[in-house]
């Protein structure tokens, strides 16, 4: 592998760039080399154009090379680490990275490495992954030499996620590397190699000392994955799982009374994660469906005459949304309230099923779900995992259905995203009244007669039903 060359296949800008760094470094008597993730999308024909972060390795100063690389391309963004030895250049679409060649060394109770200088060997060896440790040299005597020292290509071929070295010893000094091993094997489609899963599985404990934010960048790649259960599996698998997210473990498994079994809540999770993710790209939608039933152990009771229910699962599970984001390190904004929102209404279609449904629920559900319907529809959809395809295509019509009725609901009476269109100070004003819950409460009673049909959904109908019911309201308000 030593003598392979390889750039020959990569985009213009990117070879100019390429030999324009190697110009620099040589001219500064530096080594310079293209190292981790670009290197592996290149022998994976993934397409390097939309690659944005490149990293580079120098045997030196990382961030003495990124100050002459920046002047040379006039290049005026540049953000100095000191602490870390790095900087990042700013280069059209592009971030470079920079950092020295480094030899490290941990303490068991840390995460904070003692760095020292060191050659590229060092610094390959203390890479995550055989396919993450190959780089390019960009220097000219040797401009595209591929240095593989640990058969990242073979491992490519046969699509292997392997450590360089000891996997106990990588794993130990930074256990978020698990999970990196877990989230490649699960975004590439490889196999994680005998060893390295055995080691993870010792392991998994360690977890604990990452932070939580580096810990969600990982598993939110993984639950972007093209098939996300394949990284949950193995997260399972590992007892990762149960470092981040106990509620998910506790899914697992089959009850089993009066002959009557429940299905397993987790793997009926992961088929409805992969339903979603094979018609959605969207992070949030995708985290609706990991937490749509987080909360149905608790909740589970059989109940004679009728099996097994999870009364209440929705609701509770929407309550533990927020709690859950915060521990996850996910955001805490309207992100985790869409999440939250579909959670709770993720049965209500459900029960619109029949043909006997009023108009008024469906315009409650519009009215609740808001600009979420669509997404909505399509977590209720993924939620359809019965085995007999007869059922699932009985369901999936009943669902046409909904999604006309709630169509042509919408054309009529336009509830999505429903303003009363009386306010507040309207009813102060012909109550007469100060501000009061009473208010509240004739606005409710306005809502009720809109969602029910009683009254259009318009100004006058509203304010003439207000006239009309006035009188009751004020009473109520002396007495
Ligand atoms: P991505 O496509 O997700 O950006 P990547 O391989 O570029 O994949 P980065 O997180 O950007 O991943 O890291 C860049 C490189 O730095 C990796 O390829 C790997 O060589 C190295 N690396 C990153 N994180 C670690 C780690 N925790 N331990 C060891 N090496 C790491
Ligand atoms: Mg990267």
């Amino acid at each position: 592998m030593q003598n392979n060359r390889a750039l020959i296949d990569i985009p213009d800008t990117h070879s100019r760039l390429f030999k324009t760094i190697g110009k620099v470094a040589e001219e500064a008597g530096m080594r310079v080399f293209v190292v981790g993730g670009y290197v592996r999308d290149y022998y994976l024909n993934r397409s390097i154009e939309q690659i944005t972060d490149i990293d580079f390795v120098t045997v030196g100063s990382g961030i003495e090379l990124a100050e002459k690389v920046a002047r040379t391309l006039r290049a005026e963004n540049i953000s100095v680490f000191k602490q870390f030895g790095t900087a990042q250049v700013k280069y059209k679409e592009l971030e470079l990275e920079f950092v020295g060649a480094r030899k490290e060394s941990y303490r068991r109770d840390s995460r904070k490495p003692i760095v020292e200088d060191g050659t590229l060997e060092d610094d390959q060896l203390r890479r995550d992954l055989t396919i993450n440790a190959m780089s390019w040299c960009l220097n000219p005597d040797n401009y595209g030499l591929l240095i593989d020292p640990f058969e990242g290509i073979q491992d490519l071929k046969r699509r292997v996620i392997r450590t360089p070295i000891d996997p106990e010893t990588t794993f130990e000094d930074d256990p978020l590397r698990m999970l990196r091993a877990i989230r490649f094997a699960s975004q590439l489609d490889f196999y994680v190699a005998e060893e390295t899963l055995e080691s993870i599985k010792k392991m998994a404990g360690r977890l604990s000392i990452i932070s939580k934010e580096r810990i969600a960048d990982e598993v939110n790649k993984i639950v972007l994955s093209p098939v996300p259960s394949k990284g949950f599996d193995l997260l399972l698998e590992t007892e990762l799982l149960e470092q981040f997210l106990p509620e998910m473990v506790k899914l697992v498994g089959v009850d089993e009374i009066k002959g009557q079994r429940h299905k397993d809540n987790f793997w009926h999770t992961l088929e409805v994660l992969d339903n979603v993710a094979k018609v959605s790209d969207d992070l949030w939608l995708r985290w609706a469906a990991i937490l749509h039933d987080i909360a149905k152990p608790p909740t589970k009771r059989f109940v004679d005459g009728v099996g097994w229910t999870f009364h209440g699962h929705d609701a509770l599970g929407a309550k533990w949304v927020p709690r859950l984001f915060r521990r996850l390190g996910l955001p805490m904004d309207e992100r985790m309230k869409y999440v939250q929102k579909l959670v709770r209404l993720h049965l209500r279609p459900i029960a619109l099923v029949s043909d006997e449904v009023s108009d008024s629920a469906i315009r409650r559900l519009l009215y609740e779900a808001g600009d979420e319907i669509e997404d909505l529809m399509i977590l209720c959809r993924a939620d359809i995992t019965s085995k007999n395809e007869w059922k699932v295509r009985k369901f999936q019509k009943n669902f046409d259905r909904v999604e006309r009725r709630i169509k042509e609901v919408e054309e009529k009476d336009k509830i999505r995203n429903w303003k009363n269109p009386i306010s507040g100070e309207e009813i102060m004003k012909e109550l007469e009244v100060g501000p009061s819950p009473l208010i509240g409460k004739v606005k409710d009673r306005i809502k009720d007669a809109i969602m029910d049909g009683e009254i259009p959904n318009d100004y006058d109908a509203a304010y003439q039903y207000l006239v009309e019911i006035k009188d009751q309201y004020k009473e109520t308000d002396l007495s």
